[in-house]
């Protein structure tokens, strides 16, 4: 059987790198904890240790016109696959659960999150804790990235972070005095829908001119199509739709309908940290998302207007970085609040 290489946190030697079913290796450090994350397109599942470290991945489509049972009956199957895998003697410590909002973390619940319709009242922690033989924590899949990143990615160290993941959406986290941010709800966090121009592109939420609206990938992509029906001429052109990383790509080559959207959405996005920079002073704000692959062409520019544009103490306070761990942060993430609920000697399970 194929071996699937596990992911390690910065400063593990590549030796330790090759797991396999057929070794199936005791996991080496800490209490581990089982990570579930729910996407809208794809399911992952593996074990996380202590010090950030993944083992026995599983992936597996989400494939949500089946409905609630049967996508939860699959997760769970790989759960215990990366259980299996990694050879763990015992139950998890924990089992901590991403998946996009809105949710009710307490009860465990999933309140019809936006990329799951139907999906209401879904009690997913009693669910996950009953199937695992332990205690479980819920958190929305960005909150959960942040507080990943801040424990075990290029937040470590730092003592106010926030993080913004621009994916198919605009989620984000904040860590404030090295705790993450909630909210009264549970809920708070929502980094992608501050306004950046009021009256503008209609956005998922109920409003308009959100940093989702313009800035996620589904919307740069969006944006150029809608140039591209207004008849613009331009390397996007073809018979099919631009994604967000054809837009990078044609900008990067100098065509000038992509250039103008990149230039927009940097900037947009410089408006948004800037916001956020003066409200906050972080240590530093981490970018992830299949977006923030963009890479310097996304961070130089985002870093130059936040300099110039932020109030002067915060702007040279807070350093500004690409995500350490973009493949896995919804799968760390989800081990991180495991871990986090384990050190807190409880369980909401
Ligand atoms: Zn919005």
């Amino acid at each position: 059987m194929k071996s699937i290489p596990d992911y390690l946190p910065r400063g593990h030697a590549v030796s330790t790198i090759h797991r396999s079913e057929e070794v199936k290796p005791a996991i080496p450090v800490g209490d581990p904890v089982l990570a579930l994350d729910i996407g809208g397109t794809k399911l992952a599942t593996g074990m996380v240790t202590a010090d950030g470290a993944v083992y026995g991945l599983r992936t597996g489509p989400t494939r949500i016109e089946e409905g609630p049972d049967a996508v939860i009956r699959r997760l769970f199957a790989l759960g215990h696959g990366s259980i299996v895998s990694a050879g763990l003697p015992a139950p998890p410590a924990a089992v901590g659960i991403s998946c996009g909002g809105p949710l009710d973390a307490g009860e465990g619940l999933l309140l019809s999150p936006l990329h799951l319709p139907g999906w209401n009242r879904i009690p997913i922690g009693p669910m996950a804790a009953k199937a695992f033989g332990a205690p479980f924590a819920l958190e929305n899949d960005a909150t959960a990235a942040a507080l990943g990143e801040f424990t075990f990615g290029a937040g470590r160290g730092t003592q106010t972070m926030l993080y913004l993941t621009l994916s198919t959406g605009v989620g984000g986290g904040a860590v404030i005095g090295g705790r993450l941010h909630r909210g009264a709800a549970g809920n708070g966090g929502e980094l992608g829908h501050l306004t950046v121009r009021p009256g503008g592109r209609k956005c998922s939420c109920p409003r308009r001119g959100c940093l989702e609206a313009y800035c996620s990938g589904s919307s740069i992509a969006a944006r150029a199509a809608e140039q591209l029906a207004t008849g613009r001429v331009s390397s996007l052109s073809g018979p099919t739709a631009p994604t967000a990383r054809d837009v990078a790509a044609a900008a990067s080559e100098g065509d000038p309908l992509a250039s103008q959207l990149w230039t927009e959405t940097i900037g947009l996005l410089a408006e948004a940290l800037t916001s956020l920079v003066n409200v906050f002073e972080p240590d530093l704000v981490v970018l992830g998302g299949g977006v923030a692959n963009a890479g310097a062409m996304l961070l130089d520019p985002v870093r130059d207007l936040v300099r110039t544009q932020a109030v002067p103490p915060a702007a040279t306070a807070c350093r500004i970085e690409l995500s350490a761990r973009p493949d896995l942060c919804c799968v760390i993430g989800a081990g991180a609040i495991a871990h986090e609920l384990t050190a807190a000697g409880g369980g909401r399970g």
